[in-house]
């Protein structure tokens, strides 16, 4: 496809190929091979690690002042080629140019805030028992991070990610998704343009689970960053705990949406349907488990599957499309078996549940209403565009409902009552809850989950704090 391009590692400040052979990368439109990505294997590895560990000796000894002033310009950098970053992006992930543009003009963002934040890396001063001592409480940055990302937002998943650990004064090593590399690629770059010196961002490719077994276990590198699924993050979790290493982890979620019969329902209506098939629904903290108080739920589900059917799916970059393809053949893979299994168990099909064509991985909206428990749907991330309407009677039935799995990332909310707004704020079992509007993922707000969700903030002032260790100076004069 014209326009898209191979993909290097950056390695120590050069852009070069990996020893491995390289790896295709394919159109989610077309199914057709676009491009590829270069395949970074243990010798590669070792000089990124040798890079990260050198160039952390020096970053970390950069202002803050200084380590802001060249992020920003990466952000200036960003914005500047934001349009034709966004259409890399959409032919290699999928996802409508409109969204790329919305995460390429947020990745910079993103960057601007964790810039600031460099800056705010206070320690603090405890007063003494003694007249002569000084008690001092330091931050320093942790060191060397290895940070793995995925598919679903190429660049906002680096990002946040990146952006902390420089801001702290890390250097880093990171895998970038081999599916979707070339506008995570870009990221890399406008940082390297911006003039962040050599080895402080190392970016590489290829097989994830040789990659992570190598780089976790290292004694160079100090923390670790992941963001997946719940398997592969316990998995990684536990190499990290093994090797004492800080960690970070972004995982999985079922986010309930709680619409209660007091309701504004037309909003609700509105913004449910849209965070859910934003991105096709390959979203962390998509809505998915839609649960709706009798009264109000024929409005609802008469209202959310007109919506959702109105949907014009389509490749990203043709005018009109509001959802393109799925990123990859598994997903609709798992879009069929879930659905398939769901309609066996006795759910309704009301609107979508197929693929569409033969070419590319299309896959249409898709609402299922009165889904039971049982159903592998409501117990598995769908990752996909898929809605599961079901009604409750109480709101002790809906806060069962709402907390049964053991995932707790985002949740979700529509209602007019404040008693009912501070009970949800009390009793959800989430990271995230949204009531009356969709507020999350701003650089300035908390970013994380709990349960099986992992641990770890990705955004707010919290965020930077993963990559600072606290350190006691205590002196006697
Ligand atoms: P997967 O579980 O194989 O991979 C998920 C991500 O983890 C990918 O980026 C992959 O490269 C990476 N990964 C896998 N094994 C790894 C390892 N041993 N070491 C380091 N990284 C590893 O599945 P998939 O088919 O790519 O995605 C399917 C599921 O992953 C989805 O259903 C969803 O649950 C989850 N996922 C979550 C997010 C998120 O934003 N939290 C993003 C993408 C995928």
């Amino acid at each position: 496809m014209s326009g898209y391009s191979d993909t290097h590692l950056f390695v120590d400040g050069r852009w070069r190929d990996g020893t491995g052979e390289r790896l295709a990368v394919v159109s989610p439109s077309t199914g057709e091979t676009i491009g590829t990505v270069a395949h970074a294997r243990e010798g590669d590895l070792d000089e990124a690690l040798l890079a990260a560990e050198r160039a952390f000796r020096d970053w970390r000894l950069i202002s803050p002042l200084e380590r802001s002033k060249l992020m920003r310009r990466a952000a200036d950098i960003l914005r500047e080629r934001a349009e034709s970053i966004a259409r890399l992006m959409t032919m290699e992930q999928g996802k409508p140019l409109g969204e790329a543009r919305i995460e390429t003009l947020g990745a910079a963002d993103t960057i601007d805030w964790f810039a600031e934040e460099a800056r705010r890396t206070y320690g603090r001063v405890v007063p003494a028992r003694a007249p002569n001592v000084t008690q001092m409480v330091v931050k320093h940055p942790v060191g060397p991070v290895a940070a793995f990302t995925p598919w679903n937002f190429p660049l906002n998943q680096a990002v946040r990610k990146v952006s902390a650990a420089l801001a702290a004064g890390c250097s880093v090593i990171l895998k970038g998704p081999e599916e979707t590399p070339a506008s995570c690629a870009e990221l890399i770059r406008a940082f390297a343009d911006a003039g962040v010196p050599a080895g402080v961002v190392n970016l590489v490719y290829g097989d994830p689970a040789t990659i992570s077994g190598y780089l976790i276990p290292h004694p160079v590198v100090r923390k670790i960053s992941f963001t997946g699924s719940t398997a592969v993050g316990k998995h990684l979790a536990s190499l990290a705990g093994l090797h004492m290493k800080r960690a970070t982890m972004e995982l999985g979620g079922h986010a309930p949406a709680l619409v209660f019969e007091d309701a504004d329902l037309a909003l609700a209506v509105k913004v449910l349907s849209g965070s859910k098939f934003r991105n096709a629904g390959q979203v962390c903290v998509a809505p998915t488990r839609f649960l709706v108080q009798d009264a109000a739920f024929e409005t609802f589900l008469s209202g959310f599957s007109q919506a959702a059917s109105a949907i014009q799916v389509g490749d990203g970059l043709a005018e009109g499309t509001a959802m393109g393809p799925l990123a990859n053949r598994r997903r609709v893979e798992a879009m069929e078996a879930l659905v398939a299994d769901a309609v066996s168990r006795g759910a309704r099909l009301v609107t979508g549940g197929s693929r569409i064509g033969n070419r590319g991985n299309f896959f249409q909206p898709t609402v299922l209403a009165d889904v039971p428990l049982e159903a592998r749907v409501m117990n598995e991330e769908p990752f996909g565009p898929l809605a599961l309407v079901n009604r409750f009677d109480t709101y002790e039935e809906a806060l069962r409902e709402a907390n049964r799995l053991p995932y707790g990332l985002a949740a979700y909310a529509y209602t007019t009552s404040a008693r009912t707004i501070s009970g949800l704020s009390r009793d959800v079992e989430s990271g995230m809850l949204s009531i009356n509007h969709h507020g999350l993922g701003l650089p300035e707000l908390p970013f994380g989950g709990i349960k099986d969700s992992g641990y770890g903030s990705e955004g707010g002032s919290e965020a930077i704090e993963n990559y600072l260790d606290t350190r006691l100076v205590t002196s006697a004069a």
